[in-house]
């Protein structure tokens, strides 16, 4: 018996059963979809690529995993030389692990720990931002504030070491004046926070707040595992403003395998490197580092510039922006677009409930939340595709 992830069991839907996927398409035994979801924002390069089925079938056929723990591998390291050239500036230091949320655990760790390397106690508070999400463990649902997780407030209480606060930037001045004694990082999903419903914001916060961390010493952490890999329109959020942490995921391995990493730059490594054996980073997945995952990883990074995927995604946006243009209805409270993300924010989740219906009738895949009807596309769509995955959305409210 499987049980599915945020679901009632007892009043889920069967779920569709998907047999086959190649290109943006899925499968079911009777149907052709879209999938404009890219399973959970990953599958940039839509389904069962060749280039990057045969990286990996090529590393199966020497081994397919081993552990990072006094062994290192050919995959492990050309991928962290890979990251380092790529990655803007001296984030140059990867910590590898098996998903999102455990990578977001070890940036926060990090941040915990490089001041209580240095000798500070007292920095212990983590700011971040409303509608915040940072994943499914502990202490990532903790730092953020999405309304589906709040059972564990009721369990614990909000805790006394995490400040959340709204996108503008007189809330920011006001936490760092107030908080900089104690704060220890900021982190935040830049530009486009996602599961907390796909809410934008501008960069002008992100500089101001880049100024305030060098100004108070407070380290400055990008969750980009959503934003990364060209989302928001930039490759990533982090070739804008410099944060001194970076997190991926999702897209990192193109949608194949669940990996992350959490990239520190030179001031961060530093903290822990130094004779003291009691500054290492204690912290090792079992599966970090997997010969598979990075082997995948490596070659789609390599499509994603051999195949100019940053013009790929201007494009989706450019289409995404002429197909909405003068599109509005009564029921929907504003619609926004950045990058090959596009969200239709509704007054009432009411009106959105039977979409993924509506949308599988038409040859769409779609999983709606709350009042939040978007599309995270494959980089790989074609413009027919991408035309037929908005229409659909719009004919919801002009047919209903
Ligand atoms: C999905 C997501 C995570 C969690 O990643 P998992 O691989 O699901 O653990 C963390 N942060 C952001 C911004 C995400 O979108």
């Amino acid at each position: 018996m499987i049980w599915y992830p945020y679901q009632q069991m007892k009043t889920m839907k069967t779920p569709y059963k998907i047999t086959d996927a190649q290109g943006v398409y899925l499968y079911t035994q009777d149907k052709k979809l879209i999938d404009s979801v890219s399973s959970w924002w990953s599958a940039i390069h839509g389904y069962k690529n060749v280039e990057l089925n045969n990286a990996i079938e090529n590393q199966l056929g020497k081994f397919a995993h081993v552990m990072l723990g006094g062994l290192t591998h050919e995959p492990v390291e050309k991928l962290s030389e890979k990251l380092q050239s790529w990655l803007p500036a001296d984030l140059n230091y990867c910590f590898f692990s098996d998903s999102g949320s455990v990578a977001v655990e070890v940036a926060l760790k990090m941040a915990l720990q490089y001041y209580i390397n240095k000798g500070t106690t007292k920095r212990t508070i983590v700011l971040a931002l409303e509608h915040a999400y940072h994943g499914d463990t502990f202490k990532t649902m903790e730092v953020g504030d999405d309304e589906d997780y709040h059972f564990v407030l009721k369990a614990y209480g909000k805790s006394k070491n995490v400040v959340h606060i709204p996108t503008n930037i007189e809330a920011l001045e006001h936490a760092f004046a107030k908080y900089h004694k104690n704060l220890n990082c900021f982190i935040v999903e830049p530009l486009l926070q996602g599961a907390g419903g796909m809410r934008m914001y501008d960069i002008s916060f992100l500089k101001r707040a880049r100024q305030l961390c060098d100004k108070y010493n407070v380290l400055l952490i990008f969750d980009e595992v959503a934003t990364g890999f060209g989302r928001t329109g930039n490759r990533f959020v982090a070739d804008l403003v410099l944060p001194d942490i970076l997190v991926l995921g999702k897209a990192l391995t193109g949608g194949y395998i669940g990996h992350a990493v959490t990239v520190a730059n030179e001031k961060v490594y530093k903290g822990f490197y130094d004779d003291n054996a009691d500054h290492a980073l204690m912290h090792g997945p079992t599966f970090m580092g997997n010969a598979l995952a990075c082997s995948v990883a490596l070659k789609s990074i390599e499509l994603f510039e051999k195949y100019d995927y940053m013009s790929k995604i201007q494009n989706i946006e450019r289409i995404t922006r002429r197909e909405m243009n003068g599109f509005s209805d009564p029921r929907i409270k504003e619609i926004r677009i950045m990058g090959a993300c596009v969200c239709i924010e509704v007054h009432d989740a009411q009106t959105i409930k039977g979409y993924q219906q509506f949308a599988y009738d038409r040859g769409v895949f779609s999983r709606p939340f709350l009042n939040y009807l978007y599309a995270m596309v494959p980089y790989v769509i074609n413009e027919d595709e991408l035309v037929k995955v908005l229409t659909t959305m719009k004919d919801w409210f002009n047919e209903n």
